[in-house]
């Protein structure tokens, strides 16, 4: 008799297919299977030699060949499928069994499966996997929530598989119920921020120096020697230096400007207004999404809107090289500082105890955003665990005090040329706003109590008061 599998995995498109592949290539025993059956086949045929995989064609009998607690992949498309497959589920499964969601899941419904399912005895882990076909295939980054317990006998399994960086896995447990999917969610959106930057950096240089898209290729290429080394600027280097094989024109220019996307960008920014923390960087990528695809208004607005502005003529060529280059990574490291806090904030308010150090390090591989750079965010929290402001972090407040110049020079430059900055203008804003000593949110209070008698604290009393604006204006204890 066929030994029983360790692993299973139902949905086999692009990543569901590498993922089981990751796993029977790690030498485990491998339960696949697909909706329609064709997919499984195709595995089967193209990649069986990577090593045992159990084919089935019915749900019941992929769960039937699976070994107790039965561990169950499901990588199907996000939303109504994970549901209906994890009904299906649920009538084949028995106590103890761990169902595991490593699509890209909003958190509430993670939340919301974990309840459903453990009223059957199933534990329920929503993972976050980062890294696409090419990661799920040769090591992603994982990040699974769910139950410390479902931890304990899949952690081992999923941290063999996911991509290391010094030896290290990129994959720990995240917290309970929708903590891995969240902490999956804010590593989306820290990725718009990061492709926004980058996007800006490259349009700056286009339009300051009048620069092609070949030579900018060639700077960031000098970039991902340094401090910005990143997956994210290496990729953007090959993509600057490819050429268009039908027209010999730079491909990036021959690609339509209106960027699309997928969703998780906005849920971050959502969540984010929900729980009351500025994540401006990831906001200002997402919206700045949307702008390139408001066609009608971008054709009026051409059409009609002047710009006031001379030719750029950038003076120091190599200096404004190396000022974006610094407000890039000023900008960048805010936009990081911001993710964090927000993953601070989820935590604490559904009570996830997130180690964001960890998230950190699991992001320095295997993922869309690994980066030299997170070896210094995990510094950061291994000084302070409970590091208040990422920013704020002696280290980091340092490099983006020493940048602060030639960010400055950047976005002002950018204001008076005409060249649309937003995630570096509002970084650089955040900067200033958090930092300041005193904001006119006093301005804002004041008019709040005058029009709507929503009251205001004072700075030289405990309190809440309120004053008659349309009568004497005493004012009262609220
Ligand atoms: P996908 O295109 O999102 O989904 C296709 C898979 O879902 C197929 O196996 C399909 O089965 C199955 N499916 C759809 N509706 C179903 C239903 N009602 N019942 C059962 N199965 C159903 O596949 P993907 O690109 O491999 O992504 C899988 C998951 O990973 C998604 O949640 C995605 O968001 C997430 N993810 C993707 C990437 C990426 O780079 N692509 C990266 C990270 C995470 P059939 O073959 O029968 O149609």
């Amino acid at each position: 008799m066929t030994e029983l599998a360790q692993i299973g995995v139902t949905g086999l498109a692009v990543m569901g297919r590498n993922l089981a592949r990751n796993f029977a290539r790690h030498g485990y025993r491998v339960a696949v299977h697909n909706r329609s059956h064709a997919k499984t086949e195709s595995l089967l045929a193209d990649h069986g030699s990577d090593g045992t995989f159990i084919g089935s064609e019915s749900m019941a009998d992929f769960v039937a060949s699976l070994e107790r607690p039965r561990k169950v992949v499901i990588m199907v498309k996000a939303g109504g499928p994970t549901d209906a497959v994890i009904a299906e589920l649920v009538g084949l499964l028995e106590e103890g069994d761990i169902v595991i969601d490593a699509g890209n899941a909003h958190f509430p419904d993670t939340i919301r499966r974990e309840r459903e399912l453990k009223e059957h005895g199933l534990h329920f882990v929503g993972s976050g996997v980062s890294g696409g076909e090419e990661g799920a295939l040769n090591g992603p980054s994982i990040m699974p929530g769910g139950s410390p317990e479902s931890y304990t006998t899949l952690g081992p399994i999923l941290e063999d598989i996911s991509a290391k960086v010094d030896g290290v896995p990129c994959c720990t447990y995240i917290g309970p119920d929708g903590a891995g999917h969240f902490v999956k969610m804010v590593h989306n959106g820290i990725e718009y921020a990061d492709m926004q930057l980058i996007a800006e950096a490259y349009d700056l240089l286009r339009q300051g120096l009048g620069a092609s898209a070949g030579e900018i290729g060639e700077i960031f290429k000098t970039w991902n020697d340094g401090d910005l080394e990143s997956f994210l600027i290496e990729i953007t280097a090959d993509v600057l230096a490819h050429k268009d094989a039908e027209t010999g024109q730079p491909f990036v220019d021959i690609v339509l400007d209106q960027a699309e996307q997928k969703g998780t960008g906005r849920w971050t920014v959502q969540n984010a207004l929900d729980l009351g923390v500025p994540i401006t960087g990831i906001a200002e990528a997402t919206f700045a999404r949307a702008l390139s695809g408001s066609v009608p208004q971008r054709t009026a607005a051409r059409a009609g809107l002047q710009a006031h502005t001379a030719e750029w003529k950038v003076a120091d060529r190599e200096a404004f090289i190396d000022d974006v280059r610094q407000a890039l990574y000023a900008s960048k490291v805010v936009a990081y500082s911001q993710g964090f806090d927000q993953i601070a904030a989820a935590s604490s308010e559904y009570d996830w105890n997130i180690d964001r150090g960890a998230m950190a390090r699991i992001w320095r591989g295997g993922c869309i955003i690994r980066a030299r750079f997170l070896n210094r965010i995990t510094e950061a929290y291994e000084r302070d665990a409970d590091l208040p402001l990422l920013l704020a972090d002696p280290y980091f407040a340092d490099v983006v005090g020493n940048a602060l110049a030639a960010w400055r020079r950047v976005v002002a430059g950018a204001a008076q040329n005409g060249v649309p900055t937003p995630a570096f203008s509002s970084s650089l804003a955040y900067y200033d706003g958090i930092r300041a000593e005193r904001l006119p949110a006093s301005l804002i209070q004041a008019q709040r109590d005058f029009f709507g008698a929503h009251t205001y604290r004072r700075v030289d009393k405990e309190g809440t008061f309120h004053t008659e604006w349309s009568a004497d204006r005493t004012e009262s204890d609220a």
